[in-house]
């Protein structure tokens, strides 16, 4: 399988589709991820709170895929917001990875309270200036978070890493992204299951010979979005990158639209710090 790329601000190539390690325990994340890479995916998604970037890094290292052919993205955690900390944080993050250069660095929460995510993106303008990270971006920034950064900054964020799925669609994040050409990736694509046993999914997935998991990641790619679903099962870790060989109607479109509800699975950007 070959995932499409989409083209951050930039100029910055991401795979549209990557591999989220999130609940992955340490001690099993390095089988994970090397599944991952032979099955073909070619983006990881990490973060320092997840407590597994040393065996992401392990997979990295013991993967014969070059690495310019990775994509790797870890987070910058709340507690470690502020310029002289963030760039302890990257640190640590790129040796726990084993790696020289990031391909992205997000900020993981606005955390809106500490009132440090300015200074925290100063920070990482620095590491993208000095060429140690390709892309810098930020994680659950509502439009608000985004209008203030943009306002006050040299680099816009080439990304913005938001809880999307059929569940929440998050409508005016995604506008405001579109309006500073951020790219929206989506994180708990499938709302972590809770929508693939809904009847419109599975008669869908009936119709083209797909999983309701598949559906769901093809809802999410024909809107331009990059994802980055999550497994540690080797049969759903392929079908979850299976999903370059079919298309969804228009009207199936809409029939996934139509799903929204108030299914936030994670906490709020505003009440989260
Ligand atoms: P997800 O929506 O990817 O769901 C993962 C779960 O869905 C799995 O644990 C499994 O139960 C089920 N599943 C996966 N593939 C399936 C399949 N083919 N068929 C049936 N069930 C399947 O949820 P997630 O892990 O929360 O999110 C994905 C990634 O997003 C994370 O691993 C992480 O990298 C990232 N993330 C980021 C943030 C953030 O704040 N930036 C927060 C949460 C997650």
């Amino acid at each position: 399988t070959t995932v499409p790329a989409v083209t951050l601000n930039n100029g910055v190539r991401m795979p549209q589709l990557g591999f989220g390690v999130y609940q992955v325990p340490d001690d099993e994340t390095a089988a994970a991820v090397t599944t991952a890479l032979d099955a073909g995916y070619r983006s990881i998604d990490t973060a320092a709170i997840y407590g597994n970037e040393q065996g992401v890094g392990r997979a990295i290292a013991d993967s014969s895929v070059p690495r310019d052919e990775l994509f790797i993205t870890t987070k910058i955690w709340n507690s470690d917001q502020g310029y002289d900390s963030t760039l302890r944080a990257f640190d640590e993050s790129l040796a726990k990875l084993g790696l020289e250069q990031l391909d992205l660095s997000l900020i993981h929460w606005p955390t809106p309270e500490r009132g440090l995510y300015l200074d925290t993106w100063r920070a990482l303008e620095r590491l993208h200036a000095e060429g140690r990270v390709r892309a810098i971006g930020v994680s659950n920034f509502e439009p608000d978070h985004l209008e203030r950064l943009v306002a006050t900054s040299t680099v816009v964020p080439a990304v913005n890493q938001v809880e999307l799925h059929p569940a929440l669609q998050n409508r005016a994040t995604i506008a405001a992204n579109e309006r500073h050409g951020i790219v929206t990736e989506a994180w708990s694509p499938l709302a972590q299951g809770a929508v693939l046993g809904e009847s419109s999914v599975i008669a869908i997935a009936v119709r083209h010979e797909a999983t309701p998991a598949q559906v769901v990641l093809r809802w999410h790619l024909q809107q331009g979005r990059v994802v980055i679903p999550k497994s540690v099962t080797p049969s759903r870790i392929a079908e979850n990158l299976d999903v370059f060989g079919f298309e969804l109607a228009a009207d199936e479109l809409a029939a996934i639209d139509a799903l929204e509800r108030d299914g936030r699975t994670g906490p709020h950007p505003v009440e989260f710090n």
